[in-house]
């Protein structure tokens, strides 16, 4: 009996460890909710009447997100804190804080090691989110300059808004057409995304800012992280690495508007359920997903579950200095427990797909 129970143990044991083994970490989906609090999200959820698919998540965690030069981080400083786990000045994309350095982000790393990339956004491509990504500037206001950084990024799928900035700029170039030259389809719709045989795709839906959910983007961001995921998915040897941003919940905390807020992150939420059922099917696949920094200081200061309403109160126009949480599903997902700093992403997500190894 003795025998048999300690064999049985083993057995347990070395199939464990083969399930394990068989786990390995080779997409990872990272999703911004830009100035997602909890109150944002719980708000987002009193107000649908069920359960957010983030709240579903296995594993929860606190992430810290001071800058360099302020208590309370921008966009840009904390963008540039969790792609590169570098911290920098409030309004730096990409750069160390003395200004000397080009910091290096887990995508750049990811699309040397050979994996694809791609960033879906409902603001500018050139925004300081996905900016701090594959940007390297001294300020984030610096559009065109940012949209130069992208032509040399390499990146596979990049989709959001800011047209101009390619194709209405001060220098006169057109760098769609220079895009196109390296191969990409330039697309300023979704059909034409969905419809090319291309992987390589730059899609640019507005001439600025995408406009909000109570106007008229329908489902972009959802369809937008579903067309990411299945077109780097496809002869997917070497994994992805892909940033979807939920970008305008913080305009509607810096608008103290509630149901703006409600209303992106539903949207947001609705994006991440793409991911994860995606993950859910492919089982090698890390779904991350966070925010930079809280946004108006929401506080619920009451509300009722039956009636789906909140009564929102707001401290401050800005962003707050309030740790924000994550939430994590899929292979390694426990990694990212307990309070952190955002600077801590990165090395987590570089051991994870073992980048470190020369070759993969
Ligand atoms: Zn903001």
């Amino acid at each position: 009996m003795k025998i048999r129970s300690t064999f049985t143990l083993l057995i347990f044991a070395a199939i464990s460890i083969a399930a394990n083994a068989q786990n390995k970490v080779k997409n990872v989906i990272f999703m911004i909710g830009d100035g997602m609090g909890l109150s944002q999200a719980y708000a987002a959820q009193t107000h649908k009447g069920e359960q957010l698919t983030l709240f579903q998540f296995p594993y929860v965690g606190l992430v810290s997100t001071y800058s360099a030069n302020n208590y309370i981080t921008d966009s840009a400083a904390a963008g540039t804190a969790i792609s590169s786990g570098v911290k920098t000045n409030n309004g730096i994309i990409g750069i160390t804080p003395d200004s000397l350095h080009h910091t290096v982000s887990v995508m750049e790393i990811a699309k040397q090691k050979g994996l694809a990339t791609g960033i879906g956004v409902t603001c500018t491509v050139t925004h300081a989110t996905p900016a701090a990504y594959y940007a390297h500037q001294i300020n984030r206001g610096m559009n065109e300059e940012i949209a130069s950084d992208l032509l040399l990024s390499n990146i596979d799928i990049c989709i959001g808004g800011g047209r101009n900035y390619f194709e209405d700029r001060t220098d006169k170039k057109n760098l769609s057409n220079l895009l196109r030259e390296r191969g990409y389809d330039v697309v300023y719709n979704l059909e034409e995304a969905t419809n090319t045989s291309n992987k390589r795709i730059i899609g640019l839906l507005a001439d600025g800012e995408l406009p909000t959910i109570s106007e008229n983007r329908g489902n972009m961001l959802p369809q937008t992280t579903g067309l990411i995921l299945n077109k780097l998915d496809k002869d997917n040897k070497n994994g992805f690495f892909v940033m979807i941003e939920g970008s305008q919940i913080d305009w509607g905390g810096h608008a103290n508007n509630e149901q703006y807020i409600i209303n992106e992150t539903i949207d947001f939420d609705n994006a991440v359920k793409i991911a994860v059922d995606f993950a859910k099917k492919d089982g090698n696949t890390l779904v991350i997903v966070t925010a930079d920094h809280e946004t108006g200081g929401m506080t619920l200061a009451g509300g009722n579950i039956e009636n789906k309403i909140v009564d929102s109160k707001f401290s401050t126009g800005n962003h707050t200095a309030t740790p924000v949480p994550v939430y994590t599903f899929g292979p390694g997902a426990e990694n990212f427990t307990g309070y952190f700093d955002n600077t801590e992403f990165k090395d987590k997500i570089i051991h994870l797909l073992d980048l470190e190894s020369k070759r993969r």
